[in-house]
């Protein structure tokens, strides 16, 4: 399976105001481009390594999960970890940069980020 999840700074950061989350997600619901999604205000607080901890229990069922909010380099610092005590492969997690992104650049960039680019 194939995962969308999407972090926003608690929703109040101006680096999300400029884009409609639920657009995002319901853009790659009707293509059908994953098989889930979800949204979370704040995966780098606690309640986030819970959130990863629960999801990714059954993680050898997820095939990708991508991770679109903050900077990738930054993502993979703050999951990394958790990634590995849970035995997540790192290799399957992508991070994608949206912030300060309009619905349309943020769908864009996200689709870059998958494995058969963007649709044309
Ligand atoms: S993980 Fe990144 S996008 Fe999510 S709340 Fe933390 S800083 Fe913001």
């Amino acid at each position: 399976m194939k995962g969308l999840i999407l972090c926003v700074c608690q929703g109040t950061c101006p680096s999300f105001q400029k884009m409609n989350v639920f657009e995002i997600l319901n853009h790659f619901r009707r293509e059908g481009k994953v098989d889930f999604v979800a949204i979370h205000p704040q995966l780098c607080a606690t309640d986030g390594d819970n959130f990863w901890k629960t999801l990714l229990k059954n993680g050898e069922d997820i095939e990708k999960l991508f991770v679109a909010g903050c900077d990738p380099v930054m993502q993979k610092k703050m999951f990394g970890w958790t990634f590995k005590e849970l035995g997540f492969d790192e290799k399957k997690f992508i991070g994608i940069e949206i912030r300060n992104m309009t619905t349309d650049e943020a769908i864009k960039a996200i689709e870059e980020a998958m494995p058969n680019g963007v649709k044309e």
